[in-house]
């Protein structure tokens, strides 16, 4: 993988682009592949986002939100953008693994491939150009280098400010994390100066769900969250059957992993949820537990130190006597 520098001098020559992200995305998968679609189109690039899964209800509002395939729902068309591409770049996730049922035609396409991305051990022999860089926030960040670095700055325009400050918020907790450096909020000055109005986007991304979504939080903090004081974990596991009684949707169970972490000496979160297709487990952190290297370890994932995530292919109860016997087996790190 050569330096992303190298594709700089190149940037201004239209080619036909697409940009894809992880599955499910987030708001920084979402906000770094808009971002960069508002800035590349504005050399006159031919720019099409594919999501390799649908996405939830509140990114809609991110400009061009819309216009982006769901590969899953349309693999014709997301094959028709993907054989014509000159240049492919993926974003916010290491391995292609993370594009579901993209990854085998993404590995076979022989055009130019650029990653972008902050999480751990990307696979660099995949691609012919990268960023690669744990220490970055988001990155929606590190598409703003991209812009920055090469001489561009004058092409941020309210667009991609909106759709990279949306990523770079969210992956910073709303700037609580350590990642959120003086360059973090240097660029959110930047993204300000061209007329960003954050408070919308707080209001977009938090202020807008549904009844639903609320009563199933309350219901799920109740029920269904255990806390072992003497491992300094919390669990919460959600059966299939409570996720169709609240008409829980894609994106709705996003940030429920965190409440357990606002009790005092908790050090380790985790949500375990029967999605039906499989068990997704969601992990976080404070402090030095490498929740990156558990994920890894026993449930075929990974992410940051601070936030990962994995699956199973046992059922709900299965997975979550695995979980406690892995949170046994790291009990000293957990002390
Ligand atoms: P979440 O718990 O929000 O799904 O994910 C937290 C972090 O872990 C994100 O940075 C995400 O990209 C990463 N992550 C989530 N699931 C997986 C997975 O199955 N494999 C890997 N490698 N990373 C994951
Ligand atoms: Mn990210």
């Amino acid at each position: 993988m050569k330096q992303i520098q190298d594709i700089y001098p190149m940037l201004a020559t239209p080619r036909k682009v697409v940009i894809t992200m992880h599955q499910k995305p987030d708001a920084d998968a979402m906000g770094s592949a808009l971002g960069l679609y508002h800035f590349l189109i504005r050399f006159g690039h031919s720019v099409t986002v594919i999501s390799p899964t649908k996405w939830a209800e509140w990114l809609k509002w991110m400009p061009a939100c819309h216009e982006v395939i769901d590969y899953e729902y349309n693999p014709e068309k997301g094959n028709a953008a993907l054989d014509q591409a000159e240049w492919l770049f993926c974003l916010d996730f290491n391995t292609l693994l993370r594009t579901r049922s993209m990854a085998g035609k993404l590995k076979k396409l022989s055009c130019i491939k650029i990653l972008i991305d902050h999480h751990q051990e990307p696979e660099s022999a995949n691609f012919t150009y990268g960023a690669s860089d744990t220490s970055k926030s988001s990155t929606s960040e590190m598409v703003y280098d991209l812009i920055v670095g090469s001489g561009h700055a004058d092409k941020i325009n309210r667009e991609v400010a909106a759709c990279l400050y949306a990523g770079v918020m969210t992956d910073t907790g709303s700037f609580r994390f350590p990642a959120a450096t003086a360059s973090v909020h240097r660029m959110v000055a930047v993204l300000k100066d061209t007329g960003l109005n954050h408070s919308k986007i707080h209001e977009n991304l938090f202020d807008n769900f549904l009844e639903n979504r609320l009563r199933f939080t309350g219901y799920v903090l109740e029920h269904k969250m255990d806390i072992f004081y003497e491992y300094n974990t919390a669990l919460i596991s959600i059966p299939w059957k409570d996720l169709v009684r609240f008409e829980i949707k894609t994106g709705d169970t996003e940030g429920l992993v965190n409440y357990p972490l606002t009790i005092q000496g908790i050090k380790m979160a985790a949500l375990i949820i029967d999605r039906d297709e499989e068990v997704k487990c969601s992990f976080r952190s404070k402090g030095d537990f490498d929740v990156n290297a558990f994920a890894r370890k026993y449930f075929e994932g990974g992410g940051h130190i601070n936030a990962a995530g994995g699956r199973s292919g046992d059922n709900l109860e299965q997975t979550v006597q695995r979980f406690m016997a892995a949170i046994k087996e790291n009990s000293s790190q957990l002390q």
